[in-house]
């Protein structure tokens, strides 16, 4: 199997439209400000549209409140988005639709292995457990479907990240057959990323680079939907001294909470992740002028190519 991104795709026509993506599971913190305002940032320099998705696909992880007090949060920092906030709790009808298609294709199989099982019987991958294909022929007798699994190909899959460079994966050994739908009936990430990028026209994604690593994933889906592939850009993660992703389960706070000079602080520290230089005195003036001046000095070649941005605490 090869599928790649290749470089010219990374030129063509299509009309830019970007998206930020948060999961609502906690309050929006520093980590998930820079992938916004990365994201941001880089339609509107290429004039392009800017959609926010909220991700609400697995309530056990959620917190009741937190999408809205994302977007409020959004807001708050001055972030203006393109048409209607789309929910993903919205949209389960069309992740069926989809699973339903790679059934009929037989592209996928439905596993009956227990969490335990798996984690008996497999190496560890890249994301957890490489499955080791247990059900890939069927189920054994008295056995049942618990969750729906893609079949993967052997052979490497290429990203060219507009960032990062080059991204190789060898997904058959590196993350197995992968969960599309899961044992408690909710569906994963990989596929409704995958189905609503397609669906809402998404051509540039921006986020994180702890995503690099699930990027051949969608690529691959994008391929059994001949769904056209978009172009990424793997922004560095924010990391604390000891190299820790901040994120809500470390020590990033919730923003909306803070005063003028934590978010100050805050502007200042995603702004140099992308490579910027704003004045100090220019932050602490009202948002619109700061998007203004970041708008008019972003460029994409600036942002340090690196995955990780190390901000001291
Ligand atoms: N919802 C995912 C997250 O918050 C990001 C999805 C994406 O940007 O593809 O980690």
């Amino acid at each position: 199997m090869a599928i790649s991104i290749y470089p010219e795709h990374l030129t063509d026509s299509r009309k830019y439209r970007g998206r930020f993506a948060p999961s609502p599971t906690g309050a929006l913190h520093i980590g998930s400000l820079l992938a916004a305002a990365g994201s941001y940032l880089d339609a509107r320099f290429h004039q392009g549209e800017w959609l926010v998705r909220m991700e609400d696909l697995d309530p056990p992880r959620e917190q009741p409140g937190a999408a809205d007090d994302i977007l409020r949060t959004l807001e708050a920092f001055g972030f203006e988005w393109d048409g209607k906030v789309i929910y993903q709790s919205d949209r389960l009808d069309a992740y069926q639709d989809a699973l339903n298609e790679l059934i009929r294709m037989g592209a996928v199989y439905g596993c009956g292995c227990t969490r335990k099982e798996i984690a008996d019987s497999s190496i560890r991958g890249i994301d957890g457990p490489v499955y080791p294909g247990t059900c890939r022929n069927g189920l054994a007798q008295g056995r049942v479907a618990r969750a729906w699994r893609i079949r993967v190909e052997e052979g490497e899959i290429t990203l060219y990240d507009r960032l990062q460079g080059i991204y190789r994966q060898d997904m058959a050994r590196d993350v197995g057959d992968f969960v599309l739908r899961r044992a408690d009936g909710f569906f994963a990430y990989q596929l409704a990323v995958v189905v609503d990028d397609a669906w809402q026209g998404v051509t540039d994604i921006v986020r994180g680079s702890d995503l690099l690593d699930s990027t051949p994933r969608q690529m691959y889906l994008q391929k059994q939907f001949l769904a056209p592939l978009p172009r990424y850009l793997h922004l560095p993660v924010l990391v604390n001294e000891n190299g820790e992703k901040l994120s809500k389960q470390t020590l990033a706070q919730p923003i909306f909470k803070q005063g003028q000079s934590e978010r100050v602080e805050q502007l200042l520290i995603v702004f140099t992740c992308l490579g910027m230089a704003p004045p100090i005195s220019l932050l602490k003036e009202d948002l619109k002028a700061v998007w203004m001046w970041a708008i008019q000095h972003y460029h994409p070649s600036h942002i340090p190519a690196k995955r990780m941005c190390s901000v001291q605490e």
